[in-house]
């Protein structure tokens, strides 16, 4: 007998065959997630298809920042600025529980590039671009009070820092939680299902056809129109329906170094400029860890297997030891790295850093729209676009369907009640007092389950093992191995052990010891044989050496 969370999938495929016309959105990352809940609470019948996972790709491998972007303004980006700290104001506000005010140091030295006063004047006119959305105004600290914001960082030739807030968010959560929130809407979302092509008739595209990834299984659904909004992977999206297409994406690869928050600890987020080039670099707290990057070079490879190199890894950790000698740090305390494309669109003559983060949208008249480029800050605004390119590009508004897009005013329903960093905070307060859970537990349980976190609890809570941690001094119980495949559209252990919880890139082993009891979890709860279990243990495995590939490199 099939239980309820297959079931899921096995409806969602049943709903995929009615006799409807869907809007086909190719892509499972942070830009598809938010055209799909646009769609569907626009009541456009909508299946988003992810060929992996929900936000594998780039989506769960960036710097976890929903900020306007302090570095655009030497490039004189000021359009994009403007935009992205509109939607850091309204991310934060439709999806607070995860969307969060971090605050960042940006120490400044004698000789460095810019003076306090250049930093003062860019984060004053930061400010004024924010149009007093920033959750609160900057301020230039001296030298002595920097030691105390960021007791670790380099005090020699400091002179002092520009202090100011952005925010962040677990961009594969986020994700998730979009994907969530548009089922709720009636999409139809399915990971491990891939888009292999569109089918035209009267120079309308009327089918697209889909492989299973986990039966293999081909079978064609009946479109209205087809997004593409596949990230780094566009250009070969948009072969599979034109063979003669234009490459449009330029794909720059990013790299992230992870360290354990007590080994590199970290009151607030800092920007540093790297020893090596002058490119900004930013070190992130990121729940018990803390995040170092990034890098941005083009890349040629593999996109769906995209790590850190030795040269990325020598790159980072020369500005570490740099500004935090005092931590002396080494290549052994770095506890995992990742890696991830930047989707960026063609711009001749530019270098990966200055081409622009801004997105485009190419329409074709048979109902075909592409959306590539952007940042995951904008991924709203975008949806937003590409949709409203969509509906005009194909004449396919109904009478009585709303037009009007309401994704910036309605918050995730499981963000309701959570639209301002206060009541954040104090429903994480309540947790503790509640339920008797940790400081650390509660940040992790509201960031997952939004206003249903107490649900969750209780949940847990009722069966065995429910609340033991599956790693010592990470957040993370065994409940949320068995909430992530039921309502969390996990379907492996690295979905859950990746990207629903942080476990492969947080824990000392990156979850090693645990991972063939996970997929032993998982396969009962989706009812997979031995030889599964046993393969999607080793995959993960596997993942884990992919991961450690740099420290074989010369
Ligand atoms: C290192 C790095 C750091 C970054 N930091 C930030 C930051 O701090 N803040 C910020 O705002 N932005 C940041 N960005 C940019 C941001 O992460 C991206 O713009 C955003 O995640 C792109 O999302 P996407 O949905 O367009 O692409 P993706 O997340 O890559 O999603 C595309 C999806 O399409 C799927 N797909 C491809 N082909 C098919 C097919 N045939 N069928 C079905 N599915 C398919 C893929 O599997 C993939 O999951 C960063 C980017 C990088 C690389």
């Amino acid at each position: 007998m099939e239980s309820a969370h297959t079931i899921g999938r096995a409806e969602a495929l049943t709903k995929l065959r009615d006799d409807c016309e869907w809007l086909l959105v190719v892509g499972g990352g942070i830009t598809g997630a938010c055209i799909a809940r646009d769609a569907a609470m626009r009541g456009i019948p909508v299946c988003l298809v992810e060929k992996v996972d929900f936000g594998h790709a780039t989506s769960s491998r960036s710097s976890k920042l929903i900020h306007g972007g302090i570095r655009y303004l030497e490039q004189a980006h000021f359009g994009l600025v403007m935009e992205a700290t509109r939607e850091r104001a309204v991310l934060s506000k439709i999806a607070g529980h995860l969307v969060r005010p971090l605050s960042f140091v940006y120490p400044i030295y004698k000789g460095a590039r810019r003076s306090m006063f250049e930093i003062s004047l860019g984060l004053t006119l930061y400010d004024v671009l924010s149009l007093g959305r920033s959750y609160k105004f900057h301020r230039m600290p001296g030298k002595a009070a920097v030691a105390n914001l960021s007791p670790r960082l380099k005090k020699q030739r400091l002179v002092g820092a520009g202090f100011y807030y952005d925010a962040s968010a677990d961009d594969a959560l986020l994700t998730v939680a979009m994907i969530k929130d548009a089922v709720k809407y009636g999409a139809v979302c399915l990971n491990q299902m891939t888009y292999r092509g569109g089918e035209t008739v009267d120079d309308r595209v009327v089918a697209a056809r889909l492989h299973d990834e986990e039966t293999g299984a081909e079978f064609t659904v009946r479109v209205q129109g087809v997004i593409h909004a596949a990230g780094p992977f566009t250009d070969d999206v948009m072969r599979a329906d034109d063979a003669s297409s234009t490459s449009r994406v330029r794909p720059t690869k990013g790299a992230h170094l992870v360290f354990a928050r007590d080994r590199f600890p970290l009151e607030h987020a800092v920007v540093l400029n790297s020893v090596v080039d002058g490119r900004v670099n930013f070190a992130i707290p990121w729940g018990p860890g803390t995040l170092f990057g990034t890098t941005d070079t083009d890349f040629n490879g593999d996109a769906s297997n995209v790590q850190a190199s030795r040269e990325d890894v020598e790159y980072l950790m020369a500005t570490v030891q740099e500004y935090f000698s005092e931590l002396a740090l080494t290549e052994d305390d770095i506890c995992s790295t990742y890696a991830g494309l930047r989707p960026l669109v063609h711009q001749p003559g530019k270098s990966a850093y200055s081409t622009s983060r801004e997105h485009e949208i190419f329409s074709r008249s048979d109902g075909v729209v592409t959306i590539c480029g952007g940042k995951y800050t904008t991924c709203r605004s975008m949806a937003m676009e590409a949709l409203n390119t969509f509906l005009r590009v194909t004449k396919t508004w109904r009478k009585g369907q709303p037009t009007k897009c309401r994704t910036s005013r309605v918050p995730l329903k499981e963000a309701v009640g959570l639209e301002k960093f206060g009541k954040v905070l104090s429903a994480q307060q309540r947790l503790v007092k509640l339920y008797g859970v940790d400081a650390d537990q509660a940040e992790h349980f509201l960031r997952t389950y939004g206003n249903r976190a107490g649900n969750h609890l209780e949940a847990f809570e009722a069966t065995a093992d429910g609340m033991k941690r599956l790693v010592d001094g990470l957040p993370y119980v065994w409940g949320d191995v068995d909430a992530a495949v039921r309502e969390g559209f996990a379907r492996t252990t690295s979905d859950v052990l990746r990207r629903r919880t942080r476990v492969f890139f947080l824990a000392p082993d990156q979850g090693k010891a645990i991972a063939e009891d996970v997929s032993k979890r998982i396969g009962e709860l989706l009812e997979r044989d031995a030889t599964w279990v046993l393969r999607d243990q080793e995959r993960y495995l596997a993942e884990i050496e992919e991961g450690a590939q740099w420290k074989k490199e010369s």
